[in-house]
C-alpha cells in the first residue's frame, strides 16, 4: 500500500497485521516478551537469521503497526517510536553524533529541547550553536568543521516563526549535515519535511497524534540506513525510551482521525487569530494562517494550513496575561497541546521559565505573550472565554 491513496485511508488501512481471530479494530499486544518454538529458532532470531518479535524492548507488534502507519503518512522509509518526543530527540542524537559533534539548532525550539542540548548534550561534548529560525544565513554562518546536524521546528514554539526547509535543506546537503525537523505542529497532514529536503523528521506523539491528551509517545522517522544502521534504533533497544504497545495502540488510533482533526484545528485556529486580532487590548497575533504573518507566503507553499497554535502578546505584560488565563472557564490552564480541548500557557513562566531572561528575549518570548492550542470546542465559546480577561 502507499503512493496512490490519500492520507486519511493511509491512517486508516495501513500497518494492520490482523491475529488469528480476524479482530476488525487493532488489537494490543500487551507482553514484555515472545515465545519460541524451538531452541534453535531463539538463537536464529536473536542472531538476526530470522525476523520476528523477542522482546518488546526491542519490537512489539502493537508499536510496529503504529511505526508502519505513521511512515506511511510522512513518506518515510522506517519509523522507530519512542516513549516520548523527547526521547525521540534523544534517540537521534544518540544515535548519529558522537563526542566533539557540533549541532547547529534554531533559537525558536521547545524548552526542553534547548535544556537537553544545551545542559545534558554539553556534558558530553556535543555542543549547540542557536540561530534565528528565519535568517538562513545565521545557519550557513554557524557551520562548523565538526558541524554534524541542523535541529529546527516550523511553525516554532511559541512564535510560529517558519524556517525555510527547502532552503535550509540545500545548505545542510552541500555540507554534508543531516537535517533534522520536529514536525510537532503540523503533523505530516500539513507538512512534510522529508519530501521538501529533511533527512529526519521528529514527532512528540504526545500531541496532535494522540490527540486527545491521553498518553505520551514519540518517533523518529527517515531512511531505513540513517534510522537502523545509524544507530539510532540501536540506541533504543538497548537504552530503552521505547513506546510502551498500550501507548502506541492508543496513538495508532489516533492517527485514523488525524487528518480531519488537524483540518478543523486549523480552520478554528485561523478564526481565533482573526478575532484576536480585532480586540483592542492585543497588541500582537502571531499565526502562520494570518496574512499579517511575516512569512505567511512561505507557509502557504510549505504548510497546507496554519496549524492549530496561535500566539498573541497582551497590552500590560505578565498581569494582564495572566488575568486573561485565569478568567477562562472553559480553557484548560495547562502546557499541553495538541488536544481536543484548548490549552492556555503563559510561555514566560512555564514552557520557557527555565531558560534566562537573556534568552527569553533574544527568543522574542515577552511577559504579555499567550499561547493557544486552538481545540476543537465552539469557536464562539472560546471566544466568550478569551474576551472575559481581554476586557
Ligand atoms: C511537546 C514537544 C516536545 C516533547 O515531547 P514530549 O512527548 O513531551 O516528550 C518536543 N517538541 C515539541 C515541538 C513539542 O511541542
Amino acid at each position: 500500500m502507499s503512493d496512490d491513496l490519500q492520507p486519511e485511508t493511509l491512517a486508516i488501512r495501513t500497518g494492520i497485521h490482523r491475529s488469528q481471530f480476524n479482530e476488525h479494530s487493532e488489537a494490543v499486544y500487551l507482553t514484555s516478551s515472545f515465545v519460541f518454538d524451538s531452541a534453535a529458532q531463539a538463537a536464529a532470531r536473536f542472531i538476526g537469521d530470522e525476523p520476528g518479535n523477542i522482546y518488546s524492548r526491542f519490537t512489539n507488534p502493537t508499536v510496529t503497526a503504529f511505526e508502519e502507519r505513521l511512515a506511511q503518512l510522512e513518506g518515510a522509509e522506517a519509523c522507530v517510536a519512542t516513549s516520548s518526543g523527547m526521547s525521540a530527540i534523544l534517540a537521534c542524537i544518540m544515535g548519529l553524533l558522537s563526542a566533539g559533534d557540533h549541532i547547529v539548532a534554531s533559537r525558536s525550539i521547545f524548552g526542553a529541547t534547548v535544556n537537553l542540548f544545551n545542559n545534558i548534550l554539553n556534558k558530553f561534548n556535543i555542543k549547540t550553536t542557536f540561530v534565528s529560525a528565519t535568517d538562513i544565513k545565521s545557519w550557513e554562518a554557524a557551520i562548523q568543521p565538526n558541524t554534524k546536524l541542523f535541529f529546527l521546528e516550523t511553525p516554532s514554539n511559541p512564535l510560529t516563526e517558519l524556517s525555510n526547509i527547502i532552503e535550509l535543506s540545500k545548505i545542510s546537503k552541500s555540507n554534508k549535515i543531516w537535517l533534522v525537523v520536529d514536525n510537532c505542529f503540523c503533523t505530516p497532514i500539513l507538512q512534510k519535511p522529508l519530501e521538501l529536503g529533511a533527512d529526519i523528521v521528529i514527532h512528540s506523539a504526545t500531541k496532535y497524534l494522540d490527540g486527545q491528551g491521553r498518553v505520551l509517545g514519540g518517533a523518529v522517522l527517515g531512511n531505513r540506513d540513517l534510522l537502523m544502521d545509524g544507530g539510532i534504533f540501536g540506541f533504543l533497544r538497548t537504552a530503552g525510551p521505547t513506546l510502551s504497545a498500550f501507548n502506541a495502540w492508543v496513538i495508532l488510533k489516533g492517527l485514523e482521525t488525524l487528518k480531519i482533526r488537524m483540518e478543523a484545528h486549523s480552520a478554528h485556529a485561523l478564526q481565533i487569530a482573526q478575532w484576536l486580532e480585532s480586540q483592542p487590548n492585543v497588541a500582537r497575533v502571531f499565526y502562520p494562517g494570518l496574512v499579517s504573518h511575516p512569512q505567511h507566503e512561505l507557509a502557504k507553499q510549505q504548510q497546507k494550513s496554519g496549524g492549530g497554535i496561535v500566539t498573541f502578546e497582551v497590552k500590560g505584560g505578565k498581569e494582564a496575561a495572566w488575568r486573561v488565563i485565569d478568567s477562562t472557564h472553559l480553557i484548560s490552564i495547562t502546557a499541553n497541546l495538541g488536544d481536543v480541548k484548548s490549552t492556555l500557557t503563559h510561555p514566560a513562566t512555564t514552557t520557557h521559565a527555565r531558560i534566562s531572561q537573556e534568552a527569553r528575549d533574544v527568543a522574542g518570548i515577552s511577559d504579555g505573550l499567550l499561547r493557544i492550542a486552538v481545540g476543537l470546542e465552539a469557536v464562539a465559546d472560546l471566544q466568550n472565554d478569551l474576551a472575559r480577561g481581554l476586557s
